[in-house]
């Protein structure tokens, strides 16, 4: 297990995680429960980890993720057609429930 990315929000984590398994890269979330909890513990309690199962895996997930946060294409969010969630605008399909964003 190797701590591969971080960030407070909990919907760009997903994003991620759904990337990287597209990739076949196994991941973890971590911190995922009470924010506010966590908050009494330090700001670094409030974060989302992102880890990858297997070490092997670390430097290509994040080859991705830097080449899918860094695309300049449209950065605005969009809202899942099938869910209603709000997702950030580098991402293609819903963190929450996979459907891909509808095109414009
Ligand atoms: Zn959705």
């Amino acid at each position: 297990m190797r701590l591969t990315y971080k960030h407070e929000n909990r919907g760009l984590v997903y994003s991620v995680k759904n990337i990287l398994a597209m990739h076949d890269i196994d991941c973890h979330i971590k911190n995922d429960f009470g924010n506010t909890m966590g908050a009494e513990f330090g700001i670094n309690n409030t974060l989302l980890e992102l880890w990858v199962t297997d070490d092997a895996d670390y430097n290509r997930a994040r080859e991705i993720i830097e080449q899918k946060l860094e695309e300049p294409k449209d950065q605005k969010t969009w809202v899942c057609q099938n869910c209603g969630e709000e997702n950030a605008g580098q991402f293609a399909l819903c963190w929450s429930c996979q459907t891909a964003v509808e095109e414009k």
